[in-house]
């Protein structure tokens, strides 16, 4: 049965969910936004295998989280996704869906707000609520050289696209608990017009190391040219770089460009992992901005370890396989 109480929805995008945390940051402000209208959070979600998307939005804020997961909905299908959260939002009627402006957004969003027939603000780059509980949806216009407060005030839902980075999310929180609510995929699904036959990930375009959001750290302790090669692969499919020690350097198994260091560059990325690197002083000092490590290292007392917000003591270069197992799994490239 819908629920009586007023919604904020947000779409879940998971698409490069490495790099792209803009659904955590939606729920955030949504959560900042719901007390102004009597309002709670809920995230929606549409496509395959997705358990592990639904405990994150939760641990991010999402109060409720509608799913519907199945096997036919593996792969992005605009008419099918916009159909199918068309049809949740006229049984559950949110107040508000807010989209990513990501490449998926922007072509989900207008398409599902023309199906609810409904306004979208798109790009917005701040959100409120006024006075008389509207959103205000503040966005750049007539080509950027105007900052317009957009309301809307008689269709609903009310509907924005915000720009990836424009909210900071609510840190993970593994005690947060939420309401999932599993739902059956339609039998009368409109049959799509669009079917893919294959995709592939464009090669990923070089970004500096000091703006990488994710960099992949590797030592000595990888062991080999060979071995240290597996990290491009990792840092390829978290669209990542690599950074690499002083010893690594000279090893000659990565180009002087990857030292991260007193010598080298300093990084700032929002993960970094660590492989295999004791965490000597002239390494560690240009891993100050980074906002979270994880070490994989043999030794527990290395100085890396101790000084990662998570130590793993293990063999850096099974790691290393293994993740990179595990995200072929995952990422439909
Ligand atoms: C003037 C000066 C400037 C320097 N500038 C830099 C700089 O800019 N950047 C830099 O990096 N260094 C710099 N150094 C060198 C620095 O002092 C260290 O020697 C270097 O950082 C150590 O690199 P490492 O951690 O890869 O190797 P090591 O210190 O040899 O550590 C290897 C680590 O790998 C672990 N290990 C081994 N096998 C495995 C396994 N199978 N699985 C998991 N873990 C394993 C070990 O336990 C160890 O902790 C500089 C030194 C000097 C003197």
């Amino acid at each position: 049965m819908p629920s009586p109480k007023r919604h904020i929805w947000v779409f879940g995008d998971y698409r490069n969910y490495f790099q792209n945390r803009v659904t955590l940051q939606l729920l955030s402000r949504a959560r900042d936004l719901a007390p102004a209208i009597g309002a709670e959070v809920a995230a929606v979600i549409v496509g395959h295998d997705l358990d592990e998307y639904v405990g994150e939005y939760i641990a991010h804020g999402a109060q409720t989280v509608y799913v519907l997961d199945d096997p036919a909905l593996k792969d992005y299908n605009i008419e099918r996704y916009a159909e199918i959260t068309a049809r949740l939002s006229k049984r559950y009627a949110p107040e508000i869906i807010l989209v990513g402006a990501t490449v998926f957004g922007r072509e989900f969003a207008p398409f599902l707000a023309k199906r609810l027939k409904t306004g979208l603000t798109a790009d917005c780059i701040d959100l409120n609520i006024n006075e008389k509980g509207l959103l205000v949806q503040t966005a750049p216009a007539f080509g950027g050289n105007l900052i317009a407060d957009i309301v809307t005030p008689n269709a609903r839902p009310q509907m924005a696209t915000v720009r990836p980075g424009t909210f900071q999310e609510i840190p993970h929180d593994d005690s947060a608990t939420g309401r999932v609510v599993r739902l059956p995929l339609p039998g009368d699904l409109p049959h799509p017009r669009v079917r893919l036959i294959r995709s592939r990930r464009l090669p990923q375009r070089a970004q500096r190391l000091e703006e990488a959001a994710v960099v992949i750290c590797g030592g000595r302790g990888m062991g080999s040219k060979t071995k240290f090669k597996k990290l491009f692969e990792l840092a390829r499919l978290m669209e990542g770089e690599v950074g690499a020690t002083r010893p690594v350097v000279h090893a000659n198994w990565a180009g002087h460009d990857a030292l991260v260091g007193q010598a080298g560059r300093h990084v700032r990325p929002r993960v970094l992992l660590s492989f295999g690197i004791s965490g000597a002083i002239q390494h560690t000092a240009a891993l100050a901005n980074a906002d979270f490590i994880i070490a994989f290292n043999k030794n527990p007392h290395a100085t890396m370890m101790k000084l990662a917000d998570v130590a793993v003591v293990a063999d850096a270069n099974q790691v290393c396989s293994a993740l990179i197992r595990a995200l072929k799994g995952r990422i439909r490239e």
